[in-house]
């Protein structure tokens, strides 16, 4: 059927693509890739020999109207490199545009690599923040991670290797001891979790980070420090209630 359709791809492991998400990329009339070399050999994988064009940050605005055209009549797949498109990848201002058209928009679920590395680390998952990758520059960075300091919410990184050292050292500085981990490689041959709170972390890693791709995940500040003025007095209650 015409419309739009976001596939979600493997983040490591070519066995994580969907039946479904193979299938539609063996039958849209077009799949606009991030990058079509690296999308190139998920189809080779598949089989598939459907035509690709590019869709990412530099001429997303130019293409896409062209898209949005063919999506009237014809299926048209977005996927990013790895995981699951919009998450810190190309394609929100598709499914806007193409929902504005009046255009049907269909998503695959698949791999994500913040969700995997959460279904990892052990740090509670009932309430999260997905933070995307931290700014790289010193202030912006502080800034950013002084804005999420109060969230009473598990917070979910994306990094590099190279930046992981630097930034961890300004989550600990600003956050303090809390528990987090570092997922690294998820779904692939290497992959790897390490815990601890985030000065161990940020001093373990301080020489420079590990090879490959990283998710991290900071567990959500201490109870007594988020504690409202309703716990204290729900606590003091109960303790003079109990008090002889
Ligand atoms: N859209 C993707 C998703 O759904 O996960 C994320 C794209 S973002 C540009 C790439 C970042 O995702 C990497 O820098 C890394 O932080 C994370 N990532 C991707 N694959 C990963 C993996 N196999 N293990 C750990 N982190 C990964």
């Amino acid at each position: 059927n015409p419309g739009l359709y976001i596939v979600a791809t493997p983040i490591g492991n070519l066995g994580d693509l969907t039946p479904r998400a193979a299938d539609t990329l063996c039958r849209a009339a077009l799949i606009a890739a991030e990058d079509t070399r690296v999308t190139a050999k998920l189809l080779r994988h598949i089989g598939s020999t459907r035509p690709m064009t590019p869709y990412h940050d530099h001429n997303a605005d130019a293409v896409r109207p062209r898209l949005i055209a063919r999506m009237r009549g014809e299926a048209v797949a977005l996927v990013s490199d790895a995981g699951t498109p919009l998450i810190s990848d190309p394609g929100y201002k598709l499914v806007r545009d193409a929902r504005a058209a009046g255009i049907a928009v269909t998503t695959l679920p698949g791999p994500c690599a913040a969700i995997a590395a959460m279904t990892l680390a052990g740090l509670p998952t009932d309430r999260f923040l997905f933070a995307g990758f931290l700014p790289s520059k010193q202030g912006a960075r502080a800034t950013a991670i002084e804005e999420l300091k109060s969230l009473r919410a598990t917070l979910v990184f994306y990094e590099s290797g190279p930046r992981l050292g630097t930034s961890l050292a300004a989550l600990g500085e600003i956050l303090g001891p809390r528990p987090a981990a570092v997922a690294r490689e998820i779904s692939k041959k290497f992959e790897e979790v390490v815990d601890g709170d985030l000065p161990t972390l940020a001093a373990r890693y301080a020489d420079g980070g590990p090879k490959g791709e990283i998710v991290v995940i900071v567990g959500p500040p201490g109870e007594e420090a988020m504690a409202t003025a309703d716990d204290l007095d729900a606590a003091l209650a109960k303790a003079m209630a109990a008090a002889p």
